[in-house]
């Protein structure tokens, strides 16, 4: 079923202000509302489009997201349904129902749907990148089967609540406004029980708990919702189940860091691969790969590895790895090894130490002109050429 633009839905410009999506919204709200218009299926549904859209558009993430990505941009990755939570509708809706109706949400108490549950899932990177099916065990609240939700034990008697006759509302004048308050002999409930139900003790549901087994997308990282629609809390009799949300949390790496689409990683490089160039193994997330050092790499240096890092969740583009590398200083040597270093140290030094020392050269020109205050330091340093550090 392909969804309609949720401008188009609220009758809005896209360069809507938030006022504009407001007014436009409690327009649609009002003529819609399954209270005005009981039993009617395609009102019931223009309703749900118009919240749908509403809650996206009044919500400045969101609708970037949705500018940005369409529907696609929202679809199972916590685009949707963030708004709502503790089985009802969340902050956006609030006030605007609380203008239409004064107060308690709808004229007259249906029955109340499920609670949205929110499960926090800790997956490796290895398996945030790849996708992976996760089993999780979730609590869970059913209708009771013994009484059918009712609360009362079979067979026994239901009483319509003598105070609002079965409304679960008692209508309340306040100065110039008539409000709709919750019942406080029935609680809302519109009956009253007079021998509760031995399983759920009156309540009309029953706990348990589940398992589940959750695809988790290639891509995903930390703070992406999933939405598993109806394995919420149950609802009354006759009112739909809450979702599940499976917040993903992606635990550290002990070599992979990442950001978005891109990995990084540090590689120990040795002295002389550094200076002489090479080949060398690197870990990517996918196996081993090997990289070409130039001649002359320098400690932190980075290298891409294109098409390495991470494929997005929300396109097929597929992010690079990073690769910076640390020139490893070699330690413990031995009385030959030092020998070996010393005289190639000594190789280094004369009229010619610039050119094999790129960054000394240029850091103690700037030492100089730094002490000295003389701008021209490449002038001054021509005057020594027995060391870098002549001062
Ligand atoms: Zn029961
Ligand atoms: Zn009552």
């Amino acid at each position: 079923m392909s969804k309609r633009d949720y401008y188009e839905v609220l009758g809005v410009a896209k360069t809507a202000s938030e006022g504009e999506i407001k007014k436009a919204y409690r327009k649609l709200a009002m003529k819609y509302h399954p209270d005005r218009n009981p039993d009617d299926k395609s009102a019931e549904d223009n309703f749900k489009e118009a919240s749908e859209a509403y809650e996206v558009l009044s919500d400045s993430q969101k609708r970037a997201t949705y500018d940005q990505f369409g529907h696609a941009g929202l679809d199972g990755q916590g685009g949707h349904g963030g708004g709502f939570g503790g089985g009802g509708f969340g902050d956006a809706f609030g006030d605007i129902f609380s203008e239409m109706f004064g107060g308690g949400f709808g004229g007259q108490r249906g029955p109340q749907p499920g609670n949205d549950l929110q499960y926090e899932l800790e997956v490796s990177l290895e398996d945030a990148v790849a996708g992976t099916t996760v089993d999780i065990r979730i609590p869970t609240k059913d209708v009771c089967e013994a009484c059918d939700g009712t609360g009362a034990e079979p067979g026994s008697d239901v009483e319509t609540c003598p105070t609002c006759h079965g409304a679960g509302q008692v209508r309340m004048q306040q100065g110039f406004f008539a409000v709709n308050r919750t019942c406080p002999t029935c609680h809302g409930q519109g009956n009253i029980i007079k021998s509760p139900c031995k399983k759920c003790h009156g309540e009309g549901f029953t706990h348990s708990n589940k398992t589940l087994s959750v695809k988790i997308p290639a891509g995903v990282d930390t703070g992406d919702r999933i939405r598993l629609q109806g394995e919420g809390e149950a609802g009354e009799p006759g009112a739909p189940r809450g979702d599940l949300y499976v917040r993903i949390r992606v635990k550290k790496h002990p070599i992979f860091e990442r950001d978005g689409n891109s990995l990084y990683c540090e590689l120990p490089l040795s002295f002389a691969t550094a200076a002489l160039g090479g080949s060398v193994e690197v870990p990517t997330l996918g196996g081993k790969a090997s990289l070409k050092v130039p001649a002359g790499t320098q400690s932190g240096q980075r290298f891409k590895l294109s098409g390495k890092g991470v494929k997005s969740v929300r396109s097929s583009y597929v992010g690079d790895l990073i690769v910076q590398v640390n020139i490893e200083t070699p330690v413990k040597l031995t009385a030959r090894q030092k020998e070996l270093l010393q005289e190639f140290d000594e190789s280094l030094q004369g009229k010619h130490y610039k050119q094999h020392s790129p960054k000394s050269h240029s850091f103690f020109d700037s030492v100089k002109s730094f002490f000295t205050g003389d701008d021209e330091g490449d002038k001054s340093s021509k005057k020594d050429d027995n060391g870098p550090w002549n001062g």
